[in-house]
């Protein structure tokens, strides 16, 4: 059984969980660690003691221990990427982008740490000067989910450590393997004990544990809004600072000036890629009419060469969707979809493959409507809807009509309409002649709407939620 990691020993617990490849339920990873809620406590416990040390260490320490993180993440990317294309089913080729994604994000922390700066501000009484410094908020609770299994993780423990916080982490309890696999890493940087720990199990359980605790001082959390809302909840019982990172419902915007090839190709790669299985996923193409009969027909052509199989094989394209759960989901909404009216012109079947696995073949949707539940609900599988729209300004309010506001997208070659919709789009991220989902990792990341409570996650502006703010006066 893999064990947890508190205060700088690795802990059995009395239960585990098994963890199962996608792509072949016989194939048993491992058997992960399953805590309670005491080892929630003791872990808190330990980061608390860590804190006041952690908190003054040097810089550079900091940072050099990040950087080593970062550097041993990139040697060992094939592997980890393997481990993840295994426990999560995404194919190679993304995992091992994502592998690389997450040795760059510590790299990219360990020069922010480099950089935790204030501010000098003239104060308006003679003799007197104000800085605004930053310190580190302190132990903070982090609670992810199982689709990007290590770039998640990433994000949110690098910019914790770079500024001189202590970290209780929970992952997903059905990716548990790459998060193991991140703290073996971590536990080998040099970090004093308690600075760094690790609790597996259920959210219900070590989660809501986590989020209930009154000696954590910050919730980050990545995850559905149904959990955002309960997590935002316990944390304003406590008046805990939170930053929720949850779904999206991402519009994809062609334009009958769109270069076709770049329309398809941001459509295939924005809802499909990932099994749709992305925050980002471009699961709305709102498309105009010239173009409509067109791009129809050449993105069918390429769903048709999309080779959905085995995440390690080599030749596959889409791995399956993670678990039965997921897999029901998909096929409950592809029924939907039907029900209310949109036509299903391509796929929404489950394929049977050499091994027994939770393959789905992408489903598209043409015709659909705005109102329809496909339209406006996360469904988080390979499935896609196509709406028709007038005109680039009733795309846009098409686009704009969502509970969610994560990334939205448009294909045109027009600069004007890119503009007035880089400007208009209600979106956190806005993508021209681009895919939704596919970001930067040194930028800020994050939504509008439903898709984001609380500061931006990622980049320089990171630093808003892993630290506070305090006003210190001077007179000479
Ligand atoms: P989820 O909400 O089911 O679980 C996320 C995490 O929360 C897991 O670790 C889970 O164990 C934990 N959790 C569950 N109940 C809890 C509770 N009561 N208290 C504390 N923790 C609890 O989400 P998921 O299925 O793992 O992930 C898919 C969702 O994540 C999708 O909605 C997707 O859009 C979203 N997501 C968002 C982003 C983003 O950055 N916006 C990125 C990736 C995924």
């Amino acid at each position: 059984m893999k064990p947890h990691y508190i205060n700088h020993q690795w802990v059995e617990s009395a239960a585990s969980c098994p963890n199962i490849n996608p792509s072949d339920i016989n194939d048993r990873i491992d058997d992960y660690g399953w805590a309670n809620r005491d080892a929630v406590d003791q872990a808190v416990a330990a980061a608390n003691n860590a804190f006041p040390a952690w908190g003054k260490v040097s810089i550079q320490t900091r940072a050099d221990a990040l950087d080593q993180i970062g550097s041993e993440l990139i040697q060992r990317r094939a592997e980890l990427a393997d481990l993840l294309a295994r426990e999560e089913g995404k194919v190679l080729a993304e995992a091992s982008a994502e592998v690389l994604r997450a040795g760059q994000i510590f790299k990219f922390f360990a020069g922010e740490a480099l950089r935790m700066g204030g501010q000098l501000i003239a104060s308006v009484r003679p003799g007197c000067e104000v800085e605004v410094l930053r310190e580190p908020m302190g132990v903070i609770g982090l609670i992810s989910p199982w689709n990007f299994p290590i770039a998640i993780p990433a994000w949110k423990i690098a910019p914790a450590l770079a500024y001189g916080n202590c970290v209780v982490f929970k992952p997903s309890e059905l990716a548990p393997g790459c998060a193991w696999a991140l703290t073996e890493i971590i536990s080998r940087a040099g970090l004093p004990a308690g600075v760094f720990n690790l609790v597996m199990g259920a959210g219900a359980d070590v989660g809501q544990a986590l989020i209930e605790s009154d000696q954590i001082n910050a919730i980050s959390f990545t995850g559905s809004v149904a959990t955002g809302k309960r997590i935002a909840q316990a944390a304003m019982q406590r008046l805990t600072k939170v930053q929720l990172e949850m779904g999206g419902k991402n519009p994809l915007v062609v334009l009958d000036d769109a270069h076709l090839e770049t329309a398809v190709n941001c459509a295939v790669n924005g809802a499909y890629f990932s099994a749709g299985q992305r925050c980002t996923a471009s699961s709305r193409l709102i498309v105009t009419k010239n173009i409509y009969k067109a791009f129809v027909e050449a993105l069918i052509n390429r769903l048709r060469e999309l080779s959905i199989g085995d995440a390690r094989a080599s030749g596959s394209d889409i791995g399956p969707v993670v678990d039965q759960q997921q897999l029901d989901k998909d096929l409950r909404y592809i029924a939907l979809g039907q029900k209310e009216g949109a036509r299903l012109v391509f796929g929404g079947d489950r394929l049977k493959r050499e091994t027994d696995g939770y393959y789905l073949n992408p489903a598209l949707f043409i015709d659909a409507d705005n109102t329809m539940r496909i339209a406006r609900e996360e469904i988080f599988g390979p499935v896609a809807c196509i709406i028709p729209a007038d005109n680039y300004e009733h795309a846009l309010e098409i686009a704009n009509d969502s509970d969610f506001g994560l990334s939205a997208g448009i294909c045109t070659t027009t600069l004007k309409t890119a503009m007035h919709f880089k400007r208009n789009a209600q979106a956190g991220m806005v993508m021209v002649n681009l895919p939704t989902a596919g970001v930067d990792y040194h930028v800020p990341f994050g939504g509008t709407k439903a898709s984001s409570y609380g500061p931006r996650e990622q980049g320089a502006q990171a630093i808003e939620f892993f630290t506070r703010t305090k006003t210190a006066y001077t007179a000479d």
